[in-house]
C-alpha cells in the first residue's frame, strides 16, 4: 500500500483519536494532513504538534494560537472543517464529526477526496439518498466505519454476486438494557453514559441507551447496502462480539466477530482492502463461554420503532427524527428534560412537521430546522 494522505474531521473525538492511534502505528502508510474539531482547542493543538498536518480547523476561534502550532494553515468558523479539508488536498477523509453538523463535510469530501471513510451516521440518515447518489456518480468508495456496517461490509466480500436476504444488526442494548420501563424514564445522565461495552462520545452513548442509535443504523444500512427496511432486523447481543451478520437465500448466515474495539472497523476502512494489525485483544471463546441473542423490546425503546417507521415513511421523516433527537439529546445532557422524554420529543416533531420530499441538501436543512423548532417547543413544554 502506498502512503496515503488523510483528513480526520472530528479529530479530537472518540473516533478521531482512535483513527490517529492507527496513523501513529503506521507512519509510513498514513500522513494526517488535516485535523479539525469544534472547540476543544487545547486537545487539537496537542494533536497538531504530534501529527504536523498541513491544515487544521476549529469552529470556535481560540483567543490565541500558540507559536508552535502556527506552522500549519488554520481555518476558523462554522464551515472551517470543509475549508481545511479542501485546502489540505487529502486523498481520503475520515468523517467523524457528530450529528448533521457533519453533513457538509461528507458532501465536500465526495467532491475532493478519492475515498470517504464514514463514521458520521447522521449524514446518511439525513442526506442518505443524495450522498449515495453522489458517491456513485463520482465513483468514490464510501467505506463504513460504524462497527455494524463495517461487519456487514466485511461479510459482503464473500458474497460472490449472490443476493442477500436479510441484514442482522446487532445491538448491545445500551446502558439501560435491563432497566424497568418506569425506572428508565428518570435515568440520570450518569446512568445513561455508563455504556456496558463501548466507550464513545456523549451523543452516541445517549442514543445507545434510547436505542435511537440502532434506529439510525437501520437507516444507515438501508442507504449503504440498498436494503429495504423490512429486510433489516435488530438482534440484541449484550456481549458485543458479533458485530453484525448477513443472511443468504439458502439460510446461511455470515457474522463478523471480534473484541469490541473501534480501531478494528476504523483501521479496516483506512487500510481497505488490507487489514492493519494493531494491539487488538484476540477473541477468547473459552473465556466468553456463551453468547446471548435477544429480541429488541419496542415497548421500552419506543424511539427504535419510530426510527423504523420514519424510514418506511420516507421523504423528510428520517431527517425530522434525527433533528428532533439531536435537540432532545442536547436537552437531556443539559438536564433540561428527563431521559424518558426523548422519544416523546421525537414523536411530537414527527407529528407536527408536515411530510415533504427531499430533493436537495437545502431540503435536508429545511426539514432539520423544522424538526428542531418542533422539538424545542416540546422541550419547553416539559421544563
Ligand atoms: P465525539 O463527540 O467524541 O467527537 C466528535 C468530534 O467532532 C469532535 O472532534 C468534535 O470537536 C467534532 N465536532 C463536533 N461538532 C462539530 C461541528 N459542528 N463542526 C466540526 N466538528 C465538530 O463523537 P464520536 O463518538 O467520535 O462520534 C463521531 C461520529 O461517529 C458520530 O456520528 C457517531 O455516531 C459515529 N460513531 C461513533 C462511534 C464511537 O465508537 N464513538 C461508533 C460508531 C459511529
Ligand atoms: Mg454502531
Amino acid at each position: 500500500m502506498q502512503k496515503r494522505t488523510i483528513a480526520i474531521l472530528g479529530a479530537t473525538g472518540s473516533i478521531g483519536t482512535q483513527a490517529l492511534d492507527i496513523v501513529s502505528r503506521y507512519p509510513d502508510r498514513f500522513s494526517a494532513v488535516c485535523l479539525t474539531a469544534h472547540r476543544s482547542s487545547e486537545k487539537l493543538f496537542d494533536l497538531v504538534r504530534k501529527f504536523r498536518p498541513r491544515c487544521a480547523a476549529l469552529n470556535l476561534e481560540p483567543e490565541t494560537l500558540p507559536d508552535d502550532v502556527r506552522f500549519c494553515e488554520w481555518f476558523f468558523g462554522a464551515d472551517s472543517s470543509v475549508r481545511a479539508l479542501c485546502a489540505s488536498g487529502a486523498q481520503d477523509a475520515l468523517c467523524a464529526i457528530v450529528g448533521i453538523a457533519g453533513l457538509d463535510a461528507v458532501w465536500a469530501a465526495l467532491d475532493v477526496c478519492q475515498r470517504v471513510l464514514l463514521a458520521n451516521k447522521e449524514a446518511l440518515v439525513t442526506g442518505g439518498t443524495l450522498v449515495m447518489q453522489k458517491a456513485a456518480e463520482r465513483n468514490v468508495p464510501l467505506l463504513p466505519v460504524d462497527s455494524e456496517h463495517s461487519a456487514i461490509f466485511q461479510c459482503l466480500q464473500a458474497r460472490q454476486g449472490n443476493p442477500v436476504r436479510r441484514l442482522l444488526l446487532t445491538a448491545s442494548g445500551g446502558a439501560l438494557r435491563d432497566w424497568r420501563r418506569e425506572d428508565m424514564y428518570r435515568a440520570t445522565v450518569r446512568d445513561v453514559l455508563a455504556h456496558p461495552t463501548w466507550t464513545m462520545g456523549g451523543k452516541i452513548t445517549v442514543d445507545c441507551a434510547s436505542m435511537v442509535n440502532k434506529g439510525l443504523e437501520i437507516i444507515e444500512a438501508h442507504h449503504l447496502f440498498g436494503m429495504p427496511a423490512d429486510r433489516i432486523d435488530v438482534v440484541v447481543h449484550p456481549q458485543s462480539v458479533v458485530h453484525s451478520m448477513i443472511e443468504f437465500e439458502d439460510g446461511a448466515v455470515l457474522a463478523q466477530t471480534g473484541m469490541p474495539d473501534m480501531r478494528g472497523p476504523i483501521g479496516y476502512a483506512m487500510g481497505w482492502p488490507e487489514r492493519l494489525p494493531y494491539d487488538a485483544r484476540p477473541l477468547d471463546f473459552f473465556a466468553l463461554g456463551h453468547l446471548d441473542f435477544l429480541a429488541p423490546d419496542f415497548e421500552r425503546f419506543p424511539a427504535l420503532k419510530m426510527a423504523i417507521a420514519s424510514l418506511k415513511a420516507g421523504g423528510n421523516a428520517p431527517v425530522v427524527l434525527n433533528g428532533a433527537n439531536e435537540a432532545a439529546v442536547g436537552a437531556f445532557l443539559r438536564e433540561q428534560i428527563p431521559f424518558g422524554h426523548i422519544p416523546e420529543v421525537i414523536g411530537r416533531a414527527l407529528e407536527s412537521v408536515p411530510r415533504a420530499e427531499i430533493r436537495s441538501i437545502a431540503d435536508v436543512y429545511a426539514a432539520d430546522a423544522a424538526a428542531r423548532s418542533a422539538a424545542e417547543n416540546a422541550i419547553r413544554r416539559c421544563t
